[in-house]
């Protein structure tokens, strides 16, 4: 393949996003490969299919899937009544819940040996490799990245940990340096649109442990959810056979809590079946080991600047975490460039602008979607049409398994663009709000005339046919106006 791009690629952050492509990095963080904790964050997350498949492409997927647990369905814990669950798609089709600090490990060592072969085609790799221990150099360097135009490359000055600054000319620097982007910061002075807000919730992390025989103390092949309609708590499996549980709450409700009692007192009223799991003496003592954990969202564009800078993961579209896309996303931000640049053999100059072009509607649509799904959550869940709508969508997926998808599978089980996701499940709800309500219809005036025959002594076999016709035919009508 010939090759108009050779130079340095330099990426700042080394988060998961950054996924399969990683040239020379510049992590902030102590190299994660040899902690035995994660900074910040959930300990624990949700990877789906678009992930997953990432991770194909790096050949790492078989690995990270033996790290993980699969989740088939949520658990909904009810106050006061018995658990129920409801699947997430088809049988076979699961979320994994996986360590954060196992993924971002084998990410960081599979990754780099991954680059070596995949990036070797059209760039020079700036970094010092045994092909089994592969190490990063130039690993400690801090806020603030500045970058320069200079030429054909781009000019990073980097902060080093231990003070003094450094130049390093790099021909294309990738930004996956999360949510508080140093490199998309350097953006937002040219023509670019930048939003974040912070939801009113936070989130605090909490254990439940194994039991004593060494068992998880829930069934381990679930999400757990105690739905509380203004805030929630969840609880994802872990391979010790602990939970993880993360408390989503508004921040003001965390600060009316200033005493053990008190938080023991909030779990006992809402969410009772937790209290012997996680146990009285951590939710009156450790609670307060931290302070809540703040949400913030990220909306920017484009996701480029010239052929020179481009921004991946939480960098370009920080969301919150209700749909478990955040992870999802990045990695399939870096899937998709890596297919652009197959594509378009490595040219920049091509690639940058169309990755922004294709992924910016995708991440702003993920973003809305993710907000959305926090109410299904911590709400919805809890209702019979939610409960009896999702019954209907799965068989009607079903039936015409490509025709109707539900908005969850599309979003955790496809790469359906995640801007058609939205369109897409419009198209859904409305067929099917509009097919229900007219069978529902046809239905009662099936029984009025029914009821009516019989008085009669007359038959009704006629008015059964009459009326499977109708349910046919102004549903096919209604297939017809969405699809065609
Ligand atoms: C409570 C919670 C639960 C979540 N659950 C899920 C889930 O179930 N599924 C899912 O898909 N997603 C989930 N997410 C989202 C997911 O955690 C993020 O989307 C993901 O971590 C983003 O990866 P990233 O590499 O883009 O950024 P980050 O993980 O933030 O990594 C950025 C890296 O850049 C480094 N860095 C920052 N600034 C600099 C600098 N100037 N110089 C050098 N290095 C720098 C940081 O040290 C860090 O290592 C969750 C998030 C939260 C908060």
């Amino acid at each position: 393949m010939s090759s108009p791009n050779r130079g340095n690629v330099t990426i700042v952050g080394g988060g998961p996003a950054i996924g399969n492509i990683n040239v020379d990095l510049h992590e902030a963080f102590k190299d994660i490969r040899r902690t035995d904790f994660a900074a910040g964050r959930s300990i624990n997350l949700a990877l789906s299919y678009r992930g997953i498949q990432s991770l194909k492409r790096a050949g790492l997927d078989e690995k990270i899937k033996s790290l993980g647990i699969a989740m088939h369905s949520r658990m909904i814990h009810p106050l006061n009544n018995p658990c129920y669950e409801i699947p997430y798609g088809r049988k076979g089709q699961y979320l994994l819940s996986i360590d954060r600090l196992k993924l971002n490990q084998d990410l960081l060592t599979g990754k780099l040996l991954f680059m070596v072969l995949q990036c070797s085609k059209c760039m020079t790799i700036k970094l010092t490799s045994n092909a089994s221990n592969p190490v990063v150099t130039n690993w400690v360097y801090r806020l603030p990245v500045i970058i320069k135009n200079s030429g054909p490359n781009i000019l990073l000055v980097l902060n080093r940990e231990n003070g003094g600054n450094v130049d390093e000319t790099s021909q294309v620097l990738f930004g996956c340096d999360g949510a508080y982007s140093a490199v998309r910061r350097q953006l937002q002075r040219g023509l670019f649109d930048y939003a974040q807000v912070y939801i009113p919730h936070g989130y605090k992390e909490l254990c439940i442990p194994p039991t004593r025989d060494g068992e998880y103390a829930m069934p381990p092949n679930h999400l757990h959810i105690w739905p509380r309609h203004t805030f929630m708590l969840i609880a994802l499996p872990n391979q010790d056979k602990s939970f993880t549980c993360t408390l989503f709450m508004p921040i003001t409700k965390f600060e009316k809590l200033k005493t053990g009692d008190e938080v023991l007192d909030l779990f006992m009223r809402v969410f009772p079946d937790s209290v012997p799991l996680i146990g009285e003496e951590f939710l009156k003592k450790d609670f307060f080991n931290l302070p809540p954990l703040p949400i913030i969202t990220v909306k920017c564009s484009p996701y480029h600047y010239k052929n020179k800078v481009a921004l991946l993961g939480d960098a370009a579209h920080s969301m919150t975490p209700f749909f478990g896309q955040g992870l999802n996303s990045g990695l399939e931000d870096t899937l998709l460039f890596d297919e652009l640049m197959e594509k378009y053999e490595c040219d920049f100059d091509k690639v940058l602008p169309m990755y922004s072009e294709i992924r910016c509607p995708d991440g702003h649509a993920i973003s809305d979607l993710s907000h959305k799904n926090y109410i299904e959550m911590r709400d919805s869940v809890t209702s019979l049409w939610f409960l009896f709508r999702k019954k209907v969508d799965s068989i009607l997926h079903f039936i015409f398994p490509s025709l109707i998808v539900p908005k969850y599978s599309m979003v955790a089980f496809t790469r359906t663009r995640y801007s058609k996701v939205i369109t897409d499940s419009e198209k859904n709800t409305k067929i099917i709000n509009v097919s229900l309500i007219g069978s529902f219809a046809v239905l009662v005036g099936f029984a009025i005339s029914a009821y009516w025959r019989t008085q009669k002594r007359e038959s009704i076999i006629p008015e059964i046919f009459f009326t499977a016709w109708q349910c046919l035919s102004s549903t096919t009508a209604h297939f017809r106006n969405v699809f065609l």
